[in-house]
């Protein structure tokens, strides 16, 4: 369980403004939608008073293109005060993170151009990643059918741990919206608990 109560703020910010590389202004707006779906336009409210509080000012997202490049610590730090303002559990970051694919035009467009899942599934994550980060990158290094299991494996990131729990889901997403089975993720390395990358193992029925 996430004990929100016990986040410092100001404390994991200050951190998080160290991280340096970009991404896609998209990302950043469809947090903003999802928090105003979810919370209402007084929720997303919150969370800027709330940063304000410790000197931090959002960007105004109407101005925000989808192909804008803003410091990836921006996401971080809005899902980071959400998890704290609306005591969000992991189930509730892995939701937020799921949406976010059968948004991406990306993914469909992989899907109608690769016939099979596996070259679509380790396509679409490839050119999504370096579409919307400017480091790091992802490599699907299992594939196995008769298992039903994938590993993917994310290396050369720093985020916020919230963010891996967020990626369970973003990539859940695109394995249910490509495969079209229930499928259950779940992070199996991180460098948070003292492995050299993030690697997420994917299976389904
Ligand atoms: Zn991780």
């Amino acid at each position: 369980m996430i004990d929100t109560k016990k986040i410092n703020l100001k404390k994991e910010v200050d951190k998080l403004l160290k991280m340096k590389g970009k991404e896609r202004g998209a990302d950043y707006k469809y947090l903003v939608d999802y928090i105003i779906m979810k919370e209402g336009e007084s929720g997303f409210g919150k969370i800027k008073k709330e940063l304000e509080k410790i000197n931090y000012k959002l960007p105004d997202d109407k101005k925000i293109d989808d192909m804008d490049w803003l410091p990836i610590n921006l996401t971080n730090i809005f899902l980071l005060t959400a998890v704290k303002i609306f005591n969000w559990q992991k189930e509730d970051i892995i939701d937020i993170g799921k949406g976010v694919a059968p948004s991406s035009p990306l993914v469909k467009f992989f899907i109608r151009h690769f016939l099979s899942p596996q070259k679509t599934i380790k396509k679409a994550t490839e050119n999504a990643w370096s579409k919307h980060y400017s480091k790091g990158k992802i490599e699907m290094t299992k594939f196995d059918k008769d298992k039903k299991e994938i590993i993917l494996k994310i290396t050369g990131m720093d985020w916020h741990p919230f963010t891996c729990i967020y990626h369970i889901g973003s990539l859940t997403g695109v394995a249910e919206f490509i495969l079209g089975k229930k499928v259950r993720g779940e992070e199996i390395k991180c460098i948070y608990k003292g492995d050299k990358y993030h690697e997420f193992r994917f299976n389904w029925k």
